[in-house]
C-alpha cells in the first residue's frame, strides 16, 4: 500500500474499532431475544443473520480477522435454521461463539502491512499536463513534420541523433513513449542498450524497409508498433491517442454496499488505482446515480436491508440506458446455486468476501476496460471516436439535470468547419476527412477530462462544458479557434491550414436542450455571417438571431 491509503486504512480501523462493541452488543441483544421467543417470527433471526455477515466482510477486509471468522461462523450455523424455518434455540455452537465474542473483538487487528494485499499502481500519479515524447532521428530532417504535427496538439516532444543524447534524457525523465526514426537497423541495437523493453516506455519504430526481417528485428527488439515510412501521421497520432487513452482510461465504479465502512474501503482501493467511485448506500437514489454518475461498472452488494442486490440489479436492467453496464456482486455467498440465481438477471459476475485488494482492482478493471471499448464501438462516431449525435443529446440531458441540481453553470458550444466544402473540392473529401480528425482529436486533447465533445454531423461538433460559464467558454473555445487555425495539414508535399467557427450558449440563462441547442445554432450562425474565423455567445446575439436567417445557414 502507499503511504496515503496506509492512512486511510488506519482511519477506517480506528473508525471500525469504535463500532464493534455497539456491534456485538446488537448481536447479543438479538441471540438472547430469540432463545426466549415463543411465536414462530423470524425477524430476529434474519436480523442477527445480517449482523454477523456484516461482520465477516468488514471485519476481515479491515484487519480484524478472528472477529471476521467468527462472524461468519455464525453466520454459517444460522443460514440451516432460516432455510428450515426453524428457530436455533439452544445451539451450544453458536451460543459459544456469541459469548466469546467480546474478547475475539479485543484482539488487535492485524496492520496494514501485514496483510497480503497487492500492491495497487496509481496511474494518475504523473502531474504533466503534457505527454512528453522523445524522438531519436538519424536524419532529423525526416521526423521535423511529425514532430510539428505532435507540437500542434499538445505533445512536448524533445529530439536526439544519437543513443548516447537518449540516456541522458531517459535518466532525467520518462517520457510517455520513445519513436525511433530508422534508416539503418544499426541505431536500433544501440539505443536497446539505453533503453529497456521492462521499461514500461513503449517503443514506437519508423523503418524505411519494410520486410519481414526488418520487423523481426523491430519485433525482437520489443518495439510495440512498427511503421514503414513515410508514415501517415494520421497513424501515429491515433496510436498515441490510444496510449493516452490506456494510461488515463479513468473507470467509474458505482459502489452499492449497505455497510458505509466496506463501501469507503472498496472506494478507497479503487481510486489508489486511478479510478472514480461513487458509493450508494441505499438503492432508493440508485437510479439517480445511475444516472448522473454514468459508471462503467457496478459493484453491487448482494445483501441489504429493503431489497437484495439480485432485486436491485433486475431494476437497472429494466432501463433502456443501462442494459449493457456490467453489474458485478461482491458478496460472502459461496452457494454456487445462489450465486447462478443471482447471475441469471443479467448480472456480470461475482466475487466473494473478502477479497483482496489487487484482485478486486483487476476484476473491476478488466470489466470496466471490456464496457467502455464495447459503448465506445456504439455509441461513438467512426471516423473520430467522438460521440455521435444521439449519445451527445443524453450526454447534455445528465449535463443539465447534474447542473440543476449544483447550482452550477453548462455550456453548450456548437463548432463548424469554415468553407469546408472548399477544401472537399480543391484537395479531394479523403483529405477533407483528415481535416475533420484534425477537429476531433484537437477537441480531445484540448477538453478531455470533464467535458463532451460529439461530432453533430458532417463538418459539425458539439461541446459540453459543465461548470463553465459563458465567459470562460468564450475565452477557452477561442484559443481552441486560434490553436486549429494554425494546425497544418498536409497534401503530398503541400499543407494548408483550416478555420473554424463556433457558438456558444449557456445554462442557466437557457434551461433546456432544445433551447441550447438552438441558441448555440444561432450564435454559430451569427459567426458566420460575421466573417467566420470566430467565436459568438448567445449574450452578442441580441436581435440577430432571426430564425429566418438561420434557415438559410
Ligand atoms: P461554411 O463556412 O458556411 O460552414 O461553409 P461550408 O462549406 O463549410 O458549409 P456547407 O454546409 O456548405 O458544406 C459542408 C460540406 O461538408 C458539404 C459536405 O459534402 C461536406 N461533408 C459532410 N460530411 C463530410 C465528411 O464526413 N467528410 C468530408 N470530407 N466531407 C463532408
Ligand atoms: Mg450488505
Ligand atoms: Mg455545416
Ligand atoms: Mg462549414
Amino acid at each position: 500500500m502507499r503511504p496515503s491509503q496506509v492512512k486511510k486504512f488506519q482511519e477506517q480501523q480506528t473508525k471500525f474499532a469504535s463500532s464493534v462493541s455497539k456491534r456485538t452488543k446488537r448481536i447479543k441483544t438479538l441471540w438472547n431475544k430469540i432463545q426466549t421467543q415463543k411465536t414462530s417470527d423470524f425477524c430476529e433471526l434474519e436480523e442477527l443473520v445480517m449482523e454477523a455477515h456484516k461482520l465477516a466482510g468488514t471485519a476481515t477486509t479491515l484487519g480484524f480477522v478472528d472477529l471476521g471468522e467468527c462472524g461468519r461462523d455464525i453466520e454459517v450455523l444460522l443460514k440451516p435454521h432460516i432455510e428450515n424455518k426453524t428457530l436455533p434455540i439452544g445451539d451450544e455452537d453458536i451460543e459459544r461463539l456469541i459469548s466469546g465474542i467480546d474478547d475475539i473483538a479485543k484482539i488487535e487487528p492485524k496492520r496494514p502491512d501485514d496483510l497480503t494485499y497487492g500492491e495497487v499502481t496509481l496511474l494518475h500519479e504523473q502531474d504533466r499536463t503534457k505527454q512528453l515524447v522523445y524522438v531519436v532521428a538519424e536524419k532529423p530532417e525526416d521526423a521535423t513534420e511529425m514532430v510539428e504535427q505532435l507540437q500542434y496538439i499538445d505533445y512536448e516532444v524533445a529530439m536526439f541523433e544519437t543513443a548516447t543524447e537518449l540516456k541522458v534524457a531517459l535518466d532525467q525523465e520518462a517520457p510517455s513513449v520513445l519513436i525511433v526514426d530508422l534508416d539503418d537497423f544499426k541505431l536500433l541495437d544501440d539505443i536497446t542498450k539505453v533503453w529497456r523493453k521492462n521499461s514500461g516506455i513503449p517503443l514506437v519504430v519508423l523503418s524505411a524497409t519494410e520486410c519481414w526481417e526488418s520487423r523481426l528485428r523491430a519485433a525482437k527488439a520489443g518495439a510495440f508498433t512498427f511503421f514503414h515510412k513515410p508514415v501517415e501521421y494520421d497513424d501515429i497520432l491515433g496510436l498515441l491517442d490510444s496510449l493516452w487513452e490506456t494510461n488515463n482510461a479513468q473507470y467509474r465504479v458505482l459502489i452499492v454496499e449497505d455497510d458505509r465502512t466496506l463501501a469507503e474501503h472498496y472506494s478507497i482501493v479503487l481510486q489508489g488505482a486511478g479510478m472514480k467511485t461513487c458509493i450508494v448506500d441505499s438503492p432508493d437514489h440508485l437510479l439517480d446515480e445511475l444516472g448522473e454518475f454514468h459508471p462503467d461498472l457496478v459493484l453491487m452488494d448482494l445483501y441489504m436491508p429493503n431489497c437484495s442486490g439480485v432485486e436491485a440489479a433486475s431494476v437497472i436492467r429494466q432501463h433502456a440506458a443501462h442494459t449493457n453496464v456490467p453489474i458485478v456482486y461482491l458478496s460472502g455467498e459461496t452457494d454456487l446455486k445462489l450465486q447462478m440465481k443471482a447471475l441469471q438477471v443479467g448480472a456480470d459476475d461475482f466475487l466473494t468476501k473478502p477479497i483482496n485488494d489487487l484482485h478486486l482492482t483487476q476484476a473491476v478493471s478488466i470489466r470496466a476496460r471490456r464496457f467502455r471499448a464495447l459503448s465506445a464501438m456504439m455509441d461513438r462516431d467512426s471516423l473520430t471516436g467522438l460521440l455521435n449525435h444521439s449519445n451527445l443529446k443524453m450526454a447534455l440531458e445528465r449535463e443539465l439535470s447534474r447542473a440543476r441540481r449544483h447550482k452550477s453553470p453548462v455550456s453548450f458550444v456548437m463548432i463548424d468547419i469554415d468553407h469546408f466544402k472548399s477544401i472537399n473540392d480543391k484537395y479531394g473529401h479523403p483529405v477533407g476527412d483528415k481535416v475533420i480528425k484534425g477537429v476531433a482529436r484537437l477537441l480531445n486533447y484540448r477538453f478531455r477530462k470533464t467535458d463532451t465533445s460529439a461530432r453533430y454531423g458532417g463538418e459539425e461538433f458539439a461541446l459540453i462544458l459543465p461548470d463553465t460559464p459563458a465567459d470562460i467558454a468564450l475565452r477557452l473555445i477561442d484559443e481552441f479557434r486560434s490553436t486549429f487555425a494554425k494546425t497544418p495539414f498536409s497534401n503530398g508535399p503541400e499543407t494548408f491550414t483550416a478555420t473554424l467557427s463556433a457558438g456558444i450558449a449557456t445554462f442557466p440563462e437557457f434551461d433546456s436542450i432544445e433551447g441550447l441547442i438552438e441558441v448555440a445554432d444561432s450564435a454559430l450562425y451569427l459567426a458566420k455571417e460575421r466573417g467566420r474565423n470566430r467565436v459568438v455567445t448567445h449574450v452578442e446575439l441580441g436581435n440577430s438571431d432571426d430564425p429566418q436567417e438561420k434557415n438559410t445557414a
